[in-house]
Formats: C-alpha cells, sequence, structure tokens
C-alpha cells in the first residue's frame, strides 16, 4: 500500500510513520530525513536545500521531486511506502501522481497551539536521531543512548511560526486535493499520549484500506 502522510508541522508525522513502517514492514521515506542526511554529507542537494530549510521555507519542488523519484525507484519501495513530508505542495502532488499511484492520503489533524508547543520543545539525539520533548527530559542527555541533545535550527521560535504559515499558504491545499481523489482520511489527534494518536491514525487509515 503506497501511503501518504499530511499534517502540520509538528503532527506526529514521523513518529506515527516509523511505527507503520515497522508493522507493515515497508519503508517510511521522510524527505525532512533526507535533506538532514544530505546536509551532513554535504551533497549538492544537501548545500542547495538547507538555504531554505534554516529559513523555515520550502526547497524547490523540482529538487524534492528528483529525489523522491530516485528514491521511489529502489527496490524496498516494490511492496509500498509511506510517505512523510511529501508531496508538501500542489505541484509535487500533481508531479506524484505521474510516479505512483497512492491508495491513502493520511491527514493527521492536529490544533496549532499543541504544534507550537510542542515544536519548541522538541529536542533531536545526535547520536541515535531520537526526538523527545523538553518536558519529559530529565537531564541534558539523551534518555536512549546518552547523546548530545539539540535544537534544531528550524524548530526556533520564529521558523516555528514561517513554518506554520509555510504550511497553511502551500501544503493545507492538498487536503483538498486528496479529498476530491477519494482518498482522504483524517485522524483528529488532541492532546492524548503517543499511544492514543497512533490508534486514531491506525483507525483513520483502516477506514480507506
Ligand atoms: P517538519 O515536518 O517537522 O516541518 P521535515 O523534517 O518534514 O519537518 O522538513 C524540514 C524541512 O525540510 C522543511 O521545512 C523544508 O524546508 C524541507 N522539506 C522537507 N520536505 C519537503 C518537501 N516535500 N518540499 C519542500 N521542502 C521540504
Ligand atoms: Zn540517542
Amino acid at each position: 500500500m503506497n501511503i501518504v502522510f499530511l499534517g502540520p508541522p509538528g503532527a506526529g508525522k514521523g513518529t506515527h510513520a516509523q511505527r507503520l513502517m515497522k508493522e507493515m514492514n515497508i519503508p517510511q521515506i521522510s524527505t525532512g530525513d533526507m535533506f538532514r542526511r544530505a546536509i551532513r554529507e554535504q551533497t549538492p542537494t544537501g548545500m542547495d536545500a538547507k538555504r531554505y530549510m534554516d529559513k523555515g521555507e520550502l526547497v524547490p519542488d523540482e529538487v524534492v521531486v528528483a529525489m523522491v523519484k530516485e528514491r521511489l525507484a529502489e527496490p524496498d519501495c516494490a511492496n509500498g511506502y509511506i510517505l512523510d513530508g511529501f508531496p508538501r505542495t500542489v505541484a509535487q502532488a500533481e508531479a506524484l501522481d505521474t510516479i505512483a499511484h497512492i491508495d491513502v492520503a493520511l491527514n493527521i489533524d492536529v490544533p496549532d497551539e499543541i504544534i507550537i508547543n510542542r515544536l519548541s520543545g522538541r529536542r533531536v539525539c545526535a547520536a541515535c536521531g531520537g526526538t523527545f520533548h523538553v518536558s519529559l527530559l530529565k537531564g541534558d542527555k539523551c534518555p536512549e543512548c546518552g547523546g548530545e541533545l539539540f535544537q534544531r535550527d528550524d524548530d526556533k521560535p520564529a521558523t516555528v511560526k514561517n513554518r506554520l504559515d509555510v504550511y497553511q499558504e502551500k501544503t493545507a491545499p492538498l487536503i483538498d486535493y486528496y479529498a476530491k481523489k477519494g482518498i482522504l482520511s483524517t485522524a483528529k489527534c488532541a492532546d492524548g499520549g503517543v499511544d492514543e494518536n497512533y490508534a486514531l491514525v491506525k483507525a483513520a487509515l483502516n477506514a480507506k484500506a
């Protein structure tokens, strides 16, 4: 099954997509993670993307589409995949429709106040990539592996605001785009725990699968 995850930054797309990946045994494809890796490895795509990401802007469609196209051609995508963070614009969704058949678009709906609190409190482990909220941390090291924790540049307050504005303007129209195709399913997540919200995501998926 080919699944697209929709939702504002900080909605929990990555967390839920990772669980679903393990359960369904299909890859999670996160364009944000791919760009962050490319930046670490200092590839041309990474250097190009960084200029946009640090400001909370979207990387140009051509760059993202080319990267996703290459990734979807890899053998592990043959039995399905979860796209997390792509498409982010109507142009990307149209490009995706020319290279793949999407079965379900899962929209993770979370109120703005929750998003802002989550993103500004998010810390990432430099060693294992795990993400944690400051309110749940005891010290300043990763609770999973002891690695150093840091705040993503784009989780700083001014950039968070910009990412939410960009989401409303560029990405929210995709909700309609997939609704018109009849493949949209929405999970209304609230301030419950991860398990509770994941159950809502699974229910939304099963409603369309
Ligand atoms: P989040 O969902 O938490 O905002 P991501 O890790 O998905 O973060 O993306 C981080 C940044 O990477 C985005 O703000 C954007 O600059 C860039 N990016 C990721 N995916 C895309 C995409 N599909 N189109 C354009 N830019 C993207
Ligand atoms: Zn760690």
